[in-house]
């Protein structure tokens, strides 16, 4: 048998009845055809999943019985923060989409000389949405947290300790750059907190690499080829969820 169907809950589940929403209700309701007695799980992005059994349903809401809490942690052992340039469109949320399933602790959208995008507050919740479906649909208890923008010069101020690494397809003089393959090494059955940042379409400039060589981060190189901003993303989250 499959998993339950999951359901994200979006007040935190303490008592012995639950209440779904908005579009978990719907969800449920109109594309599950969930009816009274049937069991789901649910999560309320806190680390835990519960199974749950229908008691009521309503035109936009369903009450249920929690059965059981079961504490299964799906996270990595390193958290990962990401930041990024976001990309454009489709791409962008495909990107947090695939984010979710690696691991990826927390996404931070970097607002950079060259960046396209600047998310909105819509936009931000777009993307908020889609980390609920990845994870409804990965199995994920905890929420990826997409954070505010930031300005690279205040990522660089904040996150470029010495576990903070920026993709640049380029060497530099003077500055190390690290590969993945080394730092598959330096990382490997560690909890350690790790910041990543990839820059946008249009590449970091040489000031905005300054600020990081600077503070005590290093470049990271992912090869010889030019990545799209969500392919340098995902090679990085692959990363990430290989060192567990
Ligand atoms: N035209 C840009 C390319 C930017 S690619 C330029 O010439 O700089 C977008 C971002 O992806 C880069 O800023 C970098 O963070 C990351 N990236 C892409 N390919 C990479 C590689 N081979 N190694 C490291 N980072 C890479």
């Amino acid at each position: 048998m499959g998993m339950l169907s999951r359901f994200y809950c979006e007040t935190a589940i303490e008592g012995s009845t639950a209440r779904l929403d908005g579009s978990e209700a719907h969800h449920l309701l109109h594309v599950l055809r969930g009816q009274v007695g049937d069991e789901v799980l649910l999560f309320d992005g806190h680390g835990a999943e519960f199974t749950a059994r229908i008691e009521n349903c309503a035109r936009s809401e369903v009450m249920l019985q929690v059965l059981a809490r079961h504490d299964v942690d799906r996270e990595l052992s390193i958290i990962l923060t990401l930041g990024v340039s976001l990309p454009k469109g489709e791409r962008q949320r495909w990107m947090v989409e695939k984010c979710v399933e690696l691991g990826v602790h927390s996404l931070v959208p970097l607002v950079t000389k060259r960046s396209v995008a600047q998310p909105t507050g819509k936009a931000l919740d777009r993307l908020r949405r889609a980390v609920i479906e990845a994870s409804k649909q990965c199995g994920r208890n905890r929420l990826m947290a997409i954070s505010e923008p930031q300005h690279w010069h205040s990522w660089c101020r904040t996150s470029c300790t010495a576990d903070a690494y920026v993709a640049h397809p380029y060497p530099c003089e003077n500055t190390p750059t690290v590969t993945l393959d080394e730092l598959h090494l330096r990382y490997a059955r560690s909890s350690a907190m790790i910041s990543m940042a990839v820059g946008p379409e249009g590449g970091l400039t040489d000031d905005e690499i300054e600020q990081v060589t600077a503070g005590e981060g290093q470049l990271l190189s992912l090869g010889p080829r030019i990545l799209r901003v969500e392919t340098a993303a995902i090679v990085i989250a692959a990363w990430g969820s290989s060192i567990g």
